[in-house]
């Protein structure tokens, strides 16, 4: 499957000089859904993960269907203000702005092994900052996965240290 054909490009969008990727058409299609998730699955399952960690908002929709698929846990990054209780944050930049990253704290125990899933791997400022908040907690951060990668950005270079799984690739 060409997983190409349910990406939208959506130029200029969310500010001027971005090429969106836009994964809803994929999302709406069962097929395309569920072959995302079970290659992402797939490359995931070489590692021993106990649990599946997706930033908001797409890192929920690809990340607690992955976790779902593979029989482990679901753990929600979100961003700044929306958990509730005690969190610990992380400010980054994005390719588009700056954003805050919030984690529930004792969300997993020390030494568990954890993957980051999510939509798209830009300059990879988002999961680097989520890796930095995980590792700061004591996690085994073992692979970051994601749909779309974008070569020309510098996400793979800045998380040269951790494993990257992309499904589909861009300039
Ligand atoms: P980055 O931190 O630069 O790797 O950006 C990754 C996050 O921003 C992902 O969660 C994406 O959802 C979103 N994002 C960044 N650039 C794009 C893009 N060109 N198209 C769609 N989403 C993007």
């Amino acid at each position: 499957m060409n997983l190409k054909d349910y990406i939208d490009i959506i130029e200029d969008f969310p500010t001027e000089g971005i090429s969106f990727k836009d994964i809803t058409k994929l999302a709406a299609n069962n097929e395309a859904f569920d072959y995302t998730i079970e290659e992402l699955k797939k490359e995931l399952e070489k590692e021993e993960i106990e649990y599946i960690i997706g930033p908001e908002a797409r890192g929920f929709l690809f990340g607690s269907a992955v976790a779902y698929a593979m029989g482990v846990g679901f753990i929600p990054v979100r961003k700044e203000g929306k958990l509730p209780g005690e969190v610990i944050s992380y400010t980054y930049k994005k390719e588009y702005g700056e954003d805050r990253l919030e984690i529930k704290k004792n969300a997993f125990k020390e030494g568990a092994k954890v993957a980051i899933v999510d939509d798209l791997l830009a300059t990879g400022g988002t999961v680097k900052a989520a890796t930095d908040l995980l590792k700061s907690m004591g996690a085994d951060v073992r692979a970051l996965a994601f749909v779309i990668e974008l070569t020309e950005l510098g996400g793979r270079e800045l998380n040269k240290d951790v494993d990257i799984i992309s499904l589909v690739k861009y300039p």
